[in-house]
């Protein structure tokens, strides 16, 4: 039985602190925050409730495994709903194109909304996406990271090198196969889920929507938060001990392995094993004193474009709309304007800033437990922003800023038929700067760095470091963002830590 102590309690940290008192070890996980989740957070005020961050489960598969290899189901700890409609898309022609929640009525969808052909081309991307999640799921994805020798067993078929085609981008995977203009934007959104540019992210994101449509678009009844609190009790059921209100100031060593963690308030835990959820450039950036064994994931660390941030407005609103979807989004006509303000490309010439005429993201769940009663609306609204970085990029804290922002969404959406602003009875805007300082991510990057690049899964820090004894959980480490990767993370750390 080893001590093992977790380092923060979002969901990377949650889930492998029940694995590991699950399979006998003695577990203690440290948050600084006053709850549990992280990323996964929960805003309530006057009977409005929201999820902060996530609002949609895809894959719920790796839950079920995470529930089931602890103690009992996942459906008897929350209850998950799958969404039909998945989605409600707004493309900036005017044309709607809801998204059913099962793959079958897919390309009958895009046919009816895009025009005859349109599910036949999306259905190739798919194909395609199949083959590829196929050949990367059990070597990389559900795999530790391990440089050439994963590069090798990647590579080991020359038609595997050809189907998930390393050099091409998402991008140049929908030119290929969408003609329709409004197709290819909808592949290009994916990119996003890993905080990345669809032109510099690789093509194997296509296997996003191939999993999200495959496997459904799922919401956990109450709110998302709930799984947190339910991964929390279940580690507590295996035996593990979860501290809130308990920052961890650095991560110790001696003679190259890890021997505990000091916290804020100058107290000393020794451990045998710690696992670090908390951001992985905050880890080796201040957690662990600067080594020369971990040198080269550092380098690997500045080389690694960030990924994107995330602008959110939680709007309290009077009055329901008819027929709004659980999900809507509504592109802008230049998407790629869009990117280029995030990430500081094109006429920007890196300096970020705030995306003038963004994607709007709207998840209004149609549940009790969000709103004060039947005559009111809780939304969530997310779009895409520059991390915050105000050295060398944006300062979200800048005097006025988050309200003249909110302001310029609110205007967005009345332009896209999203008009609420006679309904608000309050607002909240959360910056990147706010996701930064709640849960210690880095410029409040949502994913740790992005995929932009032909080598950026590989810069992305494995999940063992180089320290020994030392294991990093969570989106910004191996094998990426989102909860079914974070939750993959833990079940990759459990097995590298092994049984007691
Ligand atoms: C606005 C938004 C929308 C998103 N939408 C989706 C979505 O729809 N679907 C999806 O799958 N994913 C989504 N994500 C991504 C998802 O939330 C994350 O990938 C996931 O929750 C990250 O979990 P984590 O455990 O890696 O990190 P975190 O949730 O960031 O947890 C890290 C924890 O460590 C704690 N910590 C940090 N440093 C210390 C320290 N020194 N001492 C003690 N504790 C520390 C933090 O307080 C935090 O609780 C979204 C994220 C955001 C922000």
């Amino acid at each position: 039985m080893a001590r093992v102590v977790v380092v923060g309690a979002g969901l990377g940290g949650l889930a492998a602190a029940a694995r590991l008192a699950a399979l006998g070890h003695r577990v203690t996980v440290l948050e600084q925050a006053d709850t549990v989740g992280g990323k996964l957070g929960w805003y309530e005020r006057d009977g409005h409730a929201f999820d902060t961050g996530p609002s949609l489960v895809t894959l719920p598969q790796v839950l079920r495994d995470l529930f089931d290899a602890t103690g009992g189901p996942l459906e008897d700890a929350v209850d998950l709903v799958r969404l039909d409609p998945a989605v409600d898309y707004r493309f900036a022609d005017g044309t709607r194109l809801t998204v059913p929640g099962s793959i079958d009525a897919v390309p009958g969808a895009l046919d009816a909304a895009l025009g005859h052909g349109a599910g036949a081309q999306w259905r190739a991307v798919l194909d395609r996406a199949e083959a590829m999640w196929a050949i990367t799921e059990q070597p990389f994805l559900r795999s530790p990271l391990r440089g050439a020798a994963t590069l090798a067993r990647l590579a080991r078929d020359p038609a595997d090198v050809g189907t998930v085609a390393p050099w091409q981008t998402l991008r140049g995977l929908g030119a290929r196969h969408l003609r329709d203009p409004r197709l290819r934007v909808l592949l290009d959104r994916y990119a996003t889920y890993s905080g990345s540019d669809p032109r510099r992210a690789p093509a194997v994101l296509a296997t996003v929507p191939w999993v999200e449509q495959t496997h459904g678009s799922w919401y956990v009844r109450g709110g998302l938060h709930r799984l947190a609190e339910a991964v929390a009790d279940r580690a507590r059921e295996c035996g593990a001990e979860i501290r809130t209100g308990t920052p961890v100031r650095r991560v110790l060593s001696d003679g190259g392995r890890v021997s505990g963690v000091e916290l804020a308030d100058g107290g000393e835990m020794t451990a045998d094993v710690v696992v670090s959820g908390a951001d992985a450039a905050a880890l080796y950036a201040g957690l662990l004193p600067p080594h020369r064994r971990t040198r080269a994931v550092r380098r690997g660390l500045t080389r690694a474009t960030p990924s994107l941030s995330g602008f959110v407005l939680l709007l309290a609103l009077r009055g329901r709309t008819p027929g709004l979807a659980h999900h809507t989004v509504a592109f802008p006509a230049d998407y790629d304007a869009e990117f280029d303000a995030v990430f500081g490309t094109g006429r920007h010439r890196g300096v970020p800033c705030p995306v003038p005429d963004p994607t709007i993201y709207v998840s209004a769940p149609e549940d009790p437990a969000t709103r004060p009663d039947d005559d009111s609306e809780s939304w969530f609204v997310l779009v895409n922003a520059p991390r915050h970085d105000p050295d060398a990029g944006m300062d979200w804290d800048a005097p006025g800023l988050a309200d003249r922002y909110a302001g310029r969404v609110l205007e967005v959406m009345a332009a896209r038929g999203l008009d609420v602003r006679d309904r608000v009875r309050w607002c909240v805007a959360r910056t990147p700067a706010d996701l930064a300082r709640e849960t210690g991510s880095v410029g409040g990057s949502i994913y740790g760095t992005s995929s932009n690049g032909t080598r950026a899964a590989f810069l992305r820090p494995g999940n063992a470091a180089p320290v020994r004894g030392l294991y990093l959980v969570g989106g910004s480490s191996h094998p990426g963002g989102g909860l079914p990767l974070v939750t993959l993370s833990a079940e990759i750390v459990a097995g590298l830590v092994g049984p007691a």
